[in-house]
């Protein structure tokens, strides 16, 4: 019979932040798969488990994957853990999950600690609808296209930031943004834990010399807003018809595409001037 895989969270600070299930498993299981062996190592100790552990990050998932497999294949039950937190979620494990889904090898979750979650749950910012963005890429184009995404979006946004990169990328979302609402929730379940919550102006101010981890909730734009930012995104031909639909008249459409899109009327009037109405 083959084994089974479980992703088991961990804590992202507190080491209490772990499930009494987690516990059980990580005593049961024949392997542990962890991110930094050496880090988990100190979690075990804390638990006063020893188990046999493979060493499984970013940069050695691929190598590791048969190795895992052939284990689960030999009917050895096996562990995911990353260095914090839920394995998969800006941590290794996707792959290996992907590959033993594959191999009809049951994947069990076993729930805890996510930063984001806990993040978004405390930030004051709508819950009903979020996306999760992970870390904004570096690459220059990649990074701009995501912060455009930020702009348009509705929807409450995630980010995760490293500590010695947070003060650029909020000057990044200023730029973008301009005055939008944040929450910096710093340090999730330790001794400084905070919220620092405001128009990013103002948590950039609170930002002085910033230490410890980050999630960046962002508040997504109100729907009127986002509405006339979707419209901007259509053709000026499209954005003529949504106003037509409407019942608007062509004088009064060529002014609201001038005002939505912010360029002179003219402009807008010429493009439309043989259009009847
Ligand atoms: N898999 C993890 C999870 O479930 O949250 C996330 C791992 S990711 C490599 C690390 C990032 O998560 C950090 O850079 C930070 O943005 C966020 N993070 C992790 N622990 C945190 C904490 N205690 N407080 C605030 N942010 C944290």
């Amino acid at each position: 019979m083959q084994g089974k895989l479980y992703i088991v969270a961990t804590p992202i600070g507190n080491l209490e932040d772990i499930t009494l299930r987690a516990i059980k498993i990580l005593k049961e299981v024949d392997l542990i798969a962890a991110e930094d062996t050496r880090h988990t190592l100190k979690l075990l100790n804390h638990l006063e488990i020893s188990k046999p552990m493979i060493s499984c990050h970013r940069h050695n998932e691929e190598e590791k994957i048969d190795k895992i497999i052939d284990k689960l294949k030999e009917g050895k039950n096996i562990a995911i853990v990353s260095d914090a937190g839920t394995p998969g979620i800006s941590d290794p494990g996707e792959v290996i999950i992907k590959n033993a889904i594959k191999e009809n090898i049951e994947v069990i979750p076993v729930p805890g600690a996510c930063a984001a979650i806990n993040a978004l749950i405390a930030s004051g910012i709508d819950t009903k609808e979020f996306t999760f963005l992970g870390f904004l890429p570096l690459n220059k184009k990649l990074r701009k296209n995501k912060l455009e995404e930020i702009k348009n979006s509705n929807k409450t946004i995630i980010l995760y930031e490293a500590p010695h990169k947070i003060l650029s990328t909020i000057n990044d979302l200023e730029h973008i943004l301009e005055n939008r609402q944040v929450v910096l929730a710093r340090e999730l379940t330790k001794i400084h834990e905070e919220f620092i919550r405001g128009k990013l102006s103002e948590v950039k101010e609170k930002l002085i010399n910033p230490k410890g981890e980050f999630v960046i909730i962002i508040e997504g734009i109100k729907t009127v807003e986002s509405e006339k930012n979707n419209l901007n995104l259509l053709t000026v031909e499209e954005h003529y018809n949504y106003y037509l639909k409407q019942g608007y008249e062509k004088k009064e459409i060529i002014k609201l595409i001038a005002k939505d899109r912010n360029v002179n009327k003219n402009e807008i009037y010429i493009k439309f001037i043989n259009k009847e109405n």
